[in-house]
């Protein structure tokens, strides 16, 4: 088979901007309730990030780059109002956490535009993402009251026993540029249902979504309850992670990123919880529907342009049926329409988050390809100002290689063939992450029983990436450690304490 048809490219062809500079939030720091520290204040002393719009390079704003100190101070308004914030009801935080989403969805359309600005995402995939952040906060209301630990009871002779369900404390959090809001939310939601206050960094790439947000709610909350501190990583994501008077350090990234989380945060014994990079195979047996399982990597490889950890990137298809599968697959995928978020509702692909990560994922193709990979669909950049690769489906690629081992986080799905089931469970499990995996059959048995062979988080059955906020989400092995979303996300950010009464007479 050789190379078919290029995605369908669509320009943004407006030029009206997607957000007005009123509509900007305040691009500096939110500590104790209020901004601090922005360039408005003492420019000469303000050192800024420059944000800019991937889907054309073009600089749309300059944030305040925080220090230790900005969070040092961040971390005494949030350890101060710890104390009445853990002492309200699972009620009143409820009470809190739907106003929260209400203004989320009352400003639904401001924080999507402010997403697709700053991403380069298509409208549709920044409305998935606003919708389900609103819907995480509406969730953590209910979950925090339906929350309940073991019964009393008497263990110990003349004794009973009380299990108390405490927040963990002071939480300091640190996320990614995929999904900015969203990966914020699946954070702040339980976080603040369990009673905790919380220090956020937002990724120095994507901090506008994030920061228009707390402007949005800044009235819902006490202050001091809910702090964010813009900047770096090896700054200010340093000092969450070491700081003496943060109780637990929640990080979703990179590997490198967690494990230098993991390292520091060790020196003062605090828990950490980590949600990495993912590498998702996608074993597709011999009884498949194959168009299903087609139309299924369609979405599940390139969704938000691959950049996603769960993304089903890696296809192991069972030899005999690989022709077919990667027919209807490459059928799929030449599908696309690719483009500048201005530029209509039916564009589906954004651009790589970055220059640096466009470098990054096409050197990956470039090396795949003199691998021996071979392009079925796309394989290169796109020609144009924004950071575009263009959606690729590469055939051939060898087991154990670079393409098939490793987070390339790019419009870019692998196809590997096996023999056996076997095999095709053991290849799967070869990977150093354990985030999420997907199997593909007709087989009833065989649906209820791979799952339980494959060393991944989460495992969908005739599915790939379809989520709720009601189950947990969360990798093994290099994806890290600690559950997002559902009651597990509770169970993570409190602690269990024993309280035990003596009544004996
Ligand atoms: P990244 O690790 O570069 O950055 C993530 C965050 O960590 C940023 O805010 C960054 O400033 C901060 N950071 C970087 N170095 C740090 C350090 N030494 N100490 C503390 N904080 C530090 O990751 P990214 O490029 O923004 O995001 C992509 C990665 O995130 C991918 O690997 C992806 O798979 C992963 N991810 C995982 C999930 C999940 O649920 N498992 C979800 C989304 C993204």
């Amino acid at each position: 088979m050789t190379v078919t048809t290029e995605p369908t490219i669509v320009r943004g062809e407006s030029t009206s901007p997607l957000v007005t500079a009123d509509e900007f939030p305040p691009l500096t720091h939110f500590i104790d309730g209020s901004f601090v520290g922005g360039a408005g204040e003492d420019s000469a002393s303000v050192t800024t990030t420059t944000i800019v719009n991937p889907a054309d390079g073009t600089a749309i704003a300059e944030v305040a780059e925080g220090t230790a100190g900005d969070v040092d101070s961040a971390v005494v308004a949030a350890r101060r109002a710890l104390t009445a914030w853990r002492a309200t009801t699972p009620k009143q935080r409820a009470d809190i956490l739907f106003a929260i989403a209400d203004r989320v969805e009352e400003n639904a359309d401001l924080l999507i535009r402010l997403e697709s600005l700053n991403t380069g995402k298509p409208r549709v995939v920044s409305e998935d993402d606003i919708s389900m952040s609103a819907d995480v906060f509406r969730f953590a209301a209910g979950a925090g009251r339906a929350f309940t630990e073991m019964g009393s009871g008497d263990y110990v002779e003349g004794h009973t026993s009380v299990i108390l369900r405490e927040p963990v404390g002071v939480v300091g959090v640190v996320v990614p540029w995929n999904y900015p809001l969203l990966m914020a939310a699946w954070k702040i939601g339980p976080i603040l249902a369990a009673g905790n206050t919380l220090v956020l960094k937002p990724s120095e790439q994507t901090p506008l979504s994030t920061l228009k947000f707390v402007e949005l709610i800044a009235d819902l909350l006490p202050a001091g309850v809910l702090n964010l501190v813009t900047g770096l990583g090896p700054s200010v994501g340093a000092r969450l992670s070491d700081h003496p008077d943060i109780d637990l350090v929640a990080l979703t990234g990179s590997v490198p990123s967690g494990q230098a989380v993991a390292t520091s945060a060790g020196e003062s014994l605090k828990r950490v919880h980590l949600e990495l990079g993912g590498k998702a195979p996608v074993i597709v047996f011999d009884d498949a529907d194959l168009q299903a399982a087609a139309e299924g990597v369609r979405e599940a490889g390139f969704w938000n342009s691959g950049q996603e950890c769960g993304a089903g990137t890696r296809v192991l298809v069972h030899s005999s049926v690989a022709e077919e599968f990667t027919r209807l697959l490459a059928e799929q995928v030449s599908s696309y329409v690719l483009g500048d978020p201005r530029g209509g509702d039916d564009v589906e692909l954004g651009p790589m988050i970055s220059e640096a990560h466009f470098e990054r994922v096409t050197s990956f193709l470039d090396r795949a390809i003199a691998d021996g990979a071979r392009p079925v669909v796309g394989g290169s950049a796109v020609d144009d100002p924004g950071f575009f690769v263009a959606p690729t489906v590469l055939a051939d690629v060898a087991p154990g290689s670079e393409a098939s081992q490793h987070e390339i986080f790019g419009p870019v799905v692998t196809i590997e063939t096996f023999e056996t089931e076997e095999e095709a469970l053991a290849r799967a499990n070869e990977v150093p992450y354990g985030l999420a995996a997907s199997v593909w059959t007709k087989d009833a048995a065989r649906s209820l029983d791979a799952p339980r062979h494959l060393d991944f988080g989460t495992v969908w059955v005739n599915s790939h990436l379809a989520l709720a906020s009601e189950v947990p989400r969360g990798g093994f092995k290099g994806s890290g450690y600690g559950r997002d979303l559902s009651i597990y996300a509770l169970n993570d950010f409190t602690r269990t304490k024993h309280v035990q009464i003596n009544h004996s007479r």
